[in-house]
Parts: structure tokens; C-alpha cells; sequence
């Protein structure tokens, strides 16, 4: 197996990443990192969780120590787009780690919420290393803070995310100002026909490296939904919270008025949570995003555009308070309580209207997802729902935890077979029993149609991909699943 030691990176680096505890590379690392270094430009289909920051960075920062130049005032050598503030800083900051025993070595970050001064003042002498969002950055251009001409390596992070949120007009006019003798690494979880395309026009002869399809993730993570009305959901979710062991709660609502209301109703009811969304001032999110990340804070909430990007360990639960209506926003959410290599629990609440968003997300997933703990509204409900043809089953409660239900393959009915299948939410590894219990024969199935189903945008080439804690090492692979 490759160790970091066999990429002949520079000392300096191979220090850093022993104080990291990375021993292995991973699987996106192990495929990057010699291509990079040999000057490659790069196709890296990878999600974030797999380790594709180090990917990049290291190749980087070996180039920046056996190329030293001073950087030209207002310019940087090194340019890092990602979509989200949250993403950036977590890329500087990783920069930062890596390189910590490389001097000099400036890293800045360049995000919109944030007054622009302190930025224009950082890049003042010029960096080694700039991480921004597009619409910053193009501020920071046209204001002559910054100076792109000199970029000798530019990373697109997260390209497809780019995509949605409406920056690719951004990024032509940035790779624009770049000159046309640089390597280009660029990363994307997914490659939908209009990110090869901006692909094509931005990297020379690319070396493709790719983990995983997003599906494995999905595979790994027990998903349950509850069929709801809409005015049942605040009571639904505080059920939820005392009847579920959780260790780091994630609520997903569509809109930022409804996460602020759920934050309401949530500490009517003696629950600490806190949301994060675009009306949030950036210090406001760091602040809560710190908390949630320490454990002081075990509730958050987010709408689908601030959890982008979201680096936590540890997140047990997801709760989806809404259904998205992009059905790949609900595999992204999910995620993130996949992403430390345990397994997670995901919860869905669908009142009547989501129902079509429901089988939207199913027919994508290609899961069935069980049912459990359907929820009448607040008053006496002798009414038949009659939500997927299963209205009148007896109310259970809707986290049913430790209730000794099967968590085998077999279930077939549509009933939460995965309840009470980790004593706690932060299981660590290694149990079988804590697998999501999806029908078994249907996970080939998924595989298979997965591979067919180019239209979702998901890459062909099935590889094999190892979800990352922070401080440990890769924990499992979600390989596993289909071979
Ligand atoms: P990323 O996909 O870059 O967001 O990385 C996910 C997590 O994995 C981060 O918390 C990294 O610190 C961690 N990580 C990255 N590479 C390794 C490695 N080779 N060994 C252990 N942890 C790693």
C-alpha cells in the first residue's frame, strides 16, 4: 500500500502530516497527489469527505517549496476557488495545517459577508496561497487588490456545486485573467454534462481520477421518513429528539424563516439549538459552526446553500424538518452524517405536498425508504392519512430507538427495520448490525442502476472511496458494497 513517504514530498510536509496522524493515503489521495506532482492537470470526481483537500494540497505546497519565489505584490501563486465561505476557510485552514512548517508561506482568504479591507490589506504583498469565492474575488480584482496574471496552479473545488449556485460565469471571467501556462486541478462530486464542458475549456489533457459514486454514501446511512402533516412537524421533531440517542443533531429546513422557527419552537421545549443561513453575519456562523463542532452546541440548523460545504465529524442525526425538492440536496444532506465513515442515521419528515419530492428522492436513490412513525396532526387523530396506502397503522413513536425491531434485510414492508440499531450515536465502526438495512437484494440493484443512469450526472467509473474522520485514520470503505 503507498504511504505518504513513497511521493517523495518535501520533509517539511511529511512532518506536518505525521503531526496530522494521516498514515495512509487515501484513495482520491493516492491517485491525485503523483499526477499532481508531476505537473498534471487533473479531473478528480471525489466529494468532499474523501480527502480531496490533502489531494490537492500537497502536491501543492511541495511545488511551492521546491519553486520558491517571493509572490509579486497583489498576486498570488496559488489560486483556490471553492463555492462557499464555509468550504474556503476550511481549505485555508487546511492549507495552514499542512504547511505549517513551510516559511514563508502566506495563505489568504478571500469571502463575501466579511469586511473586504482586511483582505485587500492581506494581499498587499503578495500570497503564496488564495482561497476565495468567485464574487469576492472579482470584487478584489476590480478594486486592484489582486492581480491574477502570476497564478501558477489553480484549484475549482466542488465544481458541480459551483454550477448550481449560478458561478460559472464568474469562473470564465477569472480563468480569463489566468494565464495559460498553469496546471489546473479541478474537483467536482459529480460531472453532469455542463461541468465537462466547462472542464474541457479550462484543463490540458487532464488525468481523470475518480472515487465512488455518491451512492455509497447513501448505502451507509439507516434512512427512515415519517409521513406527517405539516403542523405536526415542531412536535414530531422535539419526539424525535427525546426518544433518538444523538450525538450531533443536523436539521435540514427549506427556507430560513422555517430554520428560525424551528430554533423557536426547539427552545420553547427546552432544546439549545442555533441556525445558520444567509441572513447569518459571518461571524455569527464561524461562531456557530465552532460550537457545533466542539459538541458545546448539539443542534443546528441549516438550510441546503449554508450546509454546504459544512466540515463536521461526528454528526449522528440528520432530520429532514423539509424535504428538499432537488432530489440530490437530499443525498448532500445526508451525507454529512456519513461523512466520519460511521454510519448515520437520516430522518425524514414528508407531510402531504412532499410526497412528490419524496418519490423523486427514492426513484434517484433507488431506495425504497422504510416508513416508520407516521404523525396525525396535534389533536385526536382517528383520521386516515392515507399516505402511500398505509394510513391508519397504529401512531408508534417516530425515533422507536432501542425498540428491538428487526434490522435485518429482510423487512420488505416498508417499516423501519433500522431503528434501535446503534445504541449511540456515536457507534464507531465496524458494526455490522449498524448498517442500514435497505433491502439487501436491492443494493446491487442500486449499484447496477446507478451505472447505467448517466443522466444523473454521476460518475461511471466506480471506484472505491474511504471516508475520513479528522484526526484518524480512513475508516472503512464503502467499497465495500457491490464489487
Ligand atoms: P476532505 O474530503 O478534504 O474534506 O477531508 C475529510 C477529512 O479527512 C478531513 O477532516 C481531513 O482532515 C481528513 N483526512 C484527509 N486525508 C486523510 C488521511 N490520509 N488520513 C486521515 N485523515 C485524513
Amino acid at each position: 500500500m503507498t504511504q505518504f513517504t513513497d511521493f517523495g514530498l518535501a520533509e517539511p510536509i511529511l512532518r506536518a502530516l505525521a503531526e496530522e496522524k494521516y498514515e495512509t493515503p487515501t484513495p482520491i489521495q493516492s491517485q491525485t497527489i503523483p499526477t499532481a506532482l508531476a505537473g498534471r492537470d487533473v479531473i478528480g470526481i471525489a466529494q468532499t469527505g474523501t480527502g480531496k483537500t490533502a489531494a490537492f494540497a500537497l502536491p501543492i505546497l511541495h511545488h511551492l517549496t521546491t519553486k520558491r519565489l517571493r509572490p509579486e505584490k497583489k498576486s498570488c501563486r496559488v489560486l483556490v476557488l471553492s463555492p462557499t465561505r464555509e468550504l474556503s476557510g476550511q481549505i485555508s485552514d487546511s492549507f495552514r495545517a499542512y504547511g505549517r512548517h513551510i516559511k514563508p508561506l502566506a495563505v489568504a482568504l478571500a469571502i463575501g459577508g466579511v469586511p473586504i479591507n482586511r483582505q485587500v490589506r492581506s494581499l498587499a504583498h503578495g500570497v503564496e496561497v488564495l482561497v476565495a469565492t468567485p464574487g469576492r474575488l472579482l470584487d478584489l480584482v476590480n478594486q486592484r487588490a489582486v492581480t491574477l496574471n502570476q497564478v501558477e496552479v489553480l484549484v475549482l473545488d466542488e465544481a458541480d456545486r459551483m454550477l448550481d449556485m449560478g458561478f460559472i460565469h464568474d469562473i470564465k471571467r477569472v480563468v480569463a485573467m489566468l494565464r495559460k501556462e498553469r496546471q489546473t486541478l479541478f474537483f467536482s462530486a459529480t460531472m453532469p454534462q455542463e461541468i465537462t464542458k466547462l472542464a474541457d475549456s479550462m484543463l490540458n489533457d487532464p488525468v481523470r481520477v475518480a472515487v465512488t459514486p455518491q451512492a455509497s454514501t447513501v448505502d451507509r446511512i439507516a434512512q427512515r421518513v415519517i409521513h406527517t402533516e405539516k403542523s405536526a412537524k415542531p412536535a414530531l421533531l422535539i419526539d424525535v429528539l427525546k426518544s433518538e440517542t444523538t450525538d450531533r443533531v443536523l436539521v435540514f429546513t427549506r427556507t430560513k424563516h422555517g430554520a428560525d422557527k424551528v430554533v423557536k419552537g426547539l427552545e420553547k421545549n427546552g432544546f439549545l439549538s442555533a441556525a445558520i443561513h444567509g441572513n447569518k453575519s459571518q461571524n455569527q456562523r464561524e461562531r456557530v459552526l465552532a460550537d457545533f463542532k466542539s459538541g458545546k452546541l448539539r443542534i443546528l440548523i441549516a438550510t441546503d446553500i449554508a450546509a454546504r460545504g459544512i466540515d463536521v465529524d461526528g454528526v449522528s442525526h440528520v432530520i429532514n424538518y423539509d424535504l428538499p425538492n432537488v432530489p440530490e440536496s437530499y443525498v448532500h444532506r445526508i451525507g454529512r452524517t456519513a461523512r466520519a465513515g460511521a454510519d448515520g442515521i437520516a430522518i425524514s419528515f414528508c407531510d402531504q405536498e412532499e410526497g412528490v419530492f419524496l418519490r423523486d428522492i427514492e426513484r434517484m436513490i433507488r431506495i425504497t425508504i422504510p416508513a416508520s412513525g407516521e404523525r396525525q396532526p396535534h389533536k385526536p387523530a382517528v383520521r386516515n392519512s392515507g399516505n402511500r396506502g398505509q394510513g391508519g397503522r397504529p401512531q408508534q413513536n417516530g425515533g422507536g430507538r432501542n425498540q428491538g425491531r428487526g434490522n435485518g434485510g429482510g423487512g420488505g414492508n416498508g417499516r423501519p427495520g433500522q431503528n434501535g440499531h446503534r445504541s449511540h450515536g456515536g457507534g464507531n465502526g465496524g458494526q455490522n448490525h449498524g448498517r442500514p438495512n435497505h433491502q439487501a437484494g436491492h443494493q446491487n440493484g442500486h449499484a447496477q442502476a446507478s451505472r447505467q443512469d448517466t443522466s444523473s450526472g454521476e460518475p461511471n467509473d466506480i471506484g472505491t472511496v474511504t471516508f475520513l474522520q479528522r484526526s484518524g485514520e480512513p475508516r472503512r470503505n464503502a467499497g465495500h458494497r457491490t464489487r
